[in-house]
């Protein structure tokens, strides 16, 4: 049988082709949004997501914008204003450079951008359905660029086949979102779900803020310091070009101290200047830092930025760039294991100590000289009155051990892990307010109140309340979602659940846990639960009874509206108070902000 004769296949169907190794999921179109921002110079990046970003996608940025002029090539497949030839490509210090990110995106869905360059007038908007232009017109639009990707793979179904369940997909962004912020503290990142505020970063270029907002203040206490210049190790003739190698590698970031550890390889991060890469090398020269310091088989937490000459690394070996090759990886090995391990080593404390007086010890002295890490990164002062208190799942050690510690040493004089607070009042029905020893205290009343609900519901002795359906409720499940009530049936009827199989593709509701009753869809309810407990975005990797305690919290607090009493919100401060880890929710966002009253003086002009 002869093969059907050759023939070029059309741009659309090139273009998808591509698509399919830039873009893999949602996140990849986040990841090269963001990308484009930094590189064109944003302090400003927005990310908002719909449906795990099947939905849609907007990143919107302060930067550069783009000239009218230029709005269409753009979306050109290799066009790139990056670089000129190949000659450029080995001091390449832009993220983007093969010019195929929007040309890729707007292939495989609706694309919307709206850009105004600095010194032009107006800006553009330009509309192209899955690689279709179907308009473009002048706008009134502000400096920078909002590009907005709707209906992802709506027209290429072999690819829609492989995302996962939203909340999967909507935690890859999170992550996305996350890691940039941490490798880039110095702009602002916003992070808004379904409407919902997820995460941001303020982008005061202080890295506390930073590794606050995205690990919760609990952890971010913890992180050590990975010190500029680590101290050079002996040097022995053998080895003395390997050592001036490894002098020519910057290692910064921070990791977490020996007793934070993780079930995943996920929670190490890695920047090849300035670029999140994945490298099993690179992870693994991490993970020796930490050799005989964490149990076997567990994983360290690290933000990892390692700075190179750009002639000694070629990122253009993949087309999401997020795999690096460099000419030469020992010296940065060697580099990255040696810093990591002399933070790790030279200031883990040994126990952390609750003390009011002095600093915690994960926080270096100041005047240390340690705190080098980022230009203009000024070392915080201690933060005064607040102790470092680990939350009981940030600090996975073994449960005797962990509970040993926490009596020992997490508990602070009176016994709180909550300075007492003053309720104020409630504001845009969302924070309770709250005065505080250190000032002015923001609590997120959602997650405070999720975070009471998980240690009550994780403290139960016996099975949560049960409340039956008046009528028995038949729910059609995926494969997915039926394999994991099978076989975790005892969770959900200890959570008050009485579910069973019935038929081939669905299950019988016939009772609820009461706290989640009523509710006007059971279906819909049973579902986002289940895909709650699926991995992927939690924070800490755990048992399933947790991610199930966790999302039944989730749907409950939905549910239980938002406008408060005075006597409830004081109700809900208390009920914190006596929590284990008062200070995130059972997600890992953080329950409350402190706006300290130095700040306070500092912003009225009396500091
Ligand atoms: P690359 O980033 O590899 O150059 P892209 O397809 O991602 O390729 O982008 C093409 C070009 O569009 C970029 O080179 C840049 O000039 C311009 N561009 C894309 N996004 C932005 C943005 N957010 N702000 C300003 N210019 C942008
Ligand atoms: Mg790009």
């Amino acid at each position: 049988m002869a093969l059907p004769p050759i023939r070029p296949l059309d741009d659309l169907t090139i273009a998808r082709i591509a698509a399919g190794e830039v873009v893999e999921r949602p996140s990849s179109v986040v990841k090269e949004l963001i990308e484009n921002s930094l590189d064109a110079g944003a302090t400003d990046v927005r990310v908002e997501v719909q449906a795990g970003g099947r939905r849609l996608i907007r990143v919107a940025d302060d930067g550069t914008g783009i000239p009218a002029d230029q709005v269409s090539l753009a979306f050109q497949k290799h066009a790139t204003s990056k670089i000129r030839s190949s000659a450029d490509l080995e001091r390449v210090a832009t993220l983007g450079f093969r010019g195929e990110a929007l040309a890729s995106i707007a292939s495989v869905c609706h694309v919307t951008l709206v850009t105004r360059a600095r010194d032009e007038p107006t800006g553009t908007r330009i509309r192209i359905d899955n690689g279709q232009v179907l308009a473009r017109e002048p706008v009134g639009a502000a400096v920078g660029t909002v590009i907005t990707a709707e209906n992802l793979f709506n027209a290429v179904p072999a690819r829609l086949k492989f995302l996962r369940n939203e909340a999967t997909e909507a935690g890859h962004i999170h992550d996305v979102v996350v890691r940039y912020a941490l490798a880039y503290p110095e702009r602002r990142f916003l992070l808004v779900g379904n409407g919902r505020p997820l995460f941001q970063s303020p982008g005061t270029g202080e890295l506390e803020d930073t590794l606050i907002a995205a690990f919760g203040i609990d952890v971010a206490r913890q992180m050590l310091t990975i010190q500029v210049d680590p101290p050079p190790a002996p040097r022995i003739a053998a080895d003395a070009d390997d050592d001036e190698a490894v002098a020519r590698v910057r290692v910064r970031g921070y990791v977490g101290p020996p007793h934070v550890h993780r079930a995943t390889r996920r929670h190490v991060t890695l920047f090849v200047n300035g670029r999140w890469v994945h490298d099993t090398h690179l992870g693994y020269a991490v993970a020796q830092a930490y050799h005989t310091l964490i149990p076997k088989g567990r994983h360290p937490v690290a933000v990892v930025m390692i700075e190179v000459p750009p002639a000694a690394v070629d990122v253009n070996v993949h087309p999401a760039k997020t795999e690096v090759r460099f000419r030469d990886g020992r010296p940065v090995f060697a580099a990255v294991q040696r810093a990591v391990r002399a933070a790790v080593v030279g200031q883990a404390p040994v126990a952390p100590m609750a003390d009011d007086d002095a600093p915690p010890p994960s926080w270096p002295a100041r005047g240390a000289g340690r705190l080098a890490l980022f230009p203009g990164f000024k070392a915080p002062p201690p933060p005064r009155g607040i102790s470092p208190w680990p939350t009981a799942e940030a600090s996975t050690a073994a449960p005797a051990e962990a509970e040993a510690g926490r009596q020992a040493t997490f508990l602070d004089r009176a016994g709180r892990r909550l300075p007492v607070l003053r309720v104020i009042g409630q504001l845009a029905q969302m924070y309770v307010l709250a005065e505080g020893p250190e000032g002015l205290y923001l609590v997120d009343q959602h997650a405070a109140h999720e975070r009471v609900m998980y240690e009550r519901f994780m403290a139960r002795r016996a099975p949560l309340a049960s409340q039956p359906l008046l009528v028995p409720e038949p729910v059609a499940l995926d494969r997915l979602q039926l394999g994991a009530v099978e076989e975790h049936a005892g969770a959900f009827a200890d959570l008050g659940f009485d579910v069973e199989p019935f038929g081939p593709d669905a299950v019988v509701v016939r009772a609820l846990p009461e706290v989640l009753v009523p509710t006007s869809d059971v279906a819909a309810l049973v579902r986002t639960v289940i895909d709650a407990t699926a991995e992927g975005g939690a924070p800490v990797h755990d048992s399933f009874e947790a991610r199930l305690v966790r999302a039944v919290c989730k749907q409950a607090t939905v549910k239980a509206g938002q406008t408060l009493t005075l006597e409830e919100m004081r109700s809900l401060v208390r009920d914190l108070e006596d929590c284990q880890s008062p200070r995130t929710c059972p997600h890992g966002r953080p329950t409350m902000i402190v706006l300290t009253a130095d700040r306070l003086f500092r912003e009225f002009g009396r500091g």
